[in-house]
């Protein structure tokens, strides 16, 4: 398996860093997970345009983890793309796919087959990813009562399996209890650095095997951290791994 993080800014849009999207080679597959603003730039960077990439996984519609999708299907499609491409979308699949049209991107008229799909229909494309829902969005919930609003305050985290080896992605997290039954065999974890309280990160030492990749920004304790104890590191946007 290869995986090399495309973005590692916090969602307050750091100068010099790129939103957040994780790139996973694995099973033969190119897949991406979360699609921060800037990933089609990040995407022709990294030569992954064109017919490259079958599946983009979108942990959840904050911006800044959705909005690069559609600058991503718009540059895909002037590249005249031919390959299928599968996209998994957290909740309200059928209105995101209605967004398009609201931004003239006219599904007949692309160039390849783009399905939206749920989350829970990842097993059938793409069975060594796991995606299992996090705590991330539930503060909202009240929010969401109150205006009688639709939002299911769906947020994955994701499990990439190779030869009984893994790769967490935990996307935004509150809390590691919500993944912490998903934790054997992993030998990475790329975590959100900004929303979990330190000793939630700190936990994660005894639980991932090499390196505990944080992206997302950081925190005052996140920066003791790292120049403390090896096992943490910050995420670097131009290195990729091989295990
Ligand atoms: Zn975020
Ligand atoms: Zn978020």
């Amino acid at each position: 398996m290869k995986f090399k993080v495309l973005g590692s800014s916090s969602g307050f849009s750091e100068i010099g860093k790129n939103l957040s999207s994780v790139f996973v080679e694995v099973e033969g597959k190119c897949l991406i997970f979360d699609a921060g603003e800037g990933l089609s730039q990040r995407i022709q960077e990294e030569k992954l345009d064109y017919d490259t990439i079958d599946a983009i996984f979108i942990s959840h519609y904050h911006p800044d983890h959705v909005t690069g999708l559609f600058m991503l299907i718009q540059v895909l499609y002037i590249q005249a793309r031919t390959k299928p491409l599968h996209i998994f979308l957290p909740e309200r699949v059928e209105e995101f796919a209605n967004l398009l049209s609201f931004f003239y991107t006219f599904q007949k008229r692309l160039s390849f087959e783009l399905y939206f799909l749920e989350m829970r229909t990842i097993n059938k494309y793409y069975p060594y990813v796991k995606a299992f829902k996090n705590d991330h969005l539930l503060s909202y919930r009240k929010f969401v009562a109150k205006e009688k609003l639709p939002n299911t305050l769906s947020s994955y985290s994701f499990k990439i399996v190779e030869d009984n080896k893994s790769l967490i992605y935990t996307s935004d997290i509150q809390t590691i209890r919500s993944i912490s039954e998903h934790l054997s065999d992993c030998v990475y974890c790329i975590t959100d650095a900004f929303h979990p309280h330190i000793n939630e990160i700190k936990a994660l030492e005894h639980l991932v095997k090499e390196q505990v990749i944080l992206t997302h920004g950081s925190t005052t304790g996140t920066n003791k951290l790292v120049k403390e104890n090896k096992k943490y590191i910050y995420a670097e946007e131009n290195k990729m791994y091989t295990f």
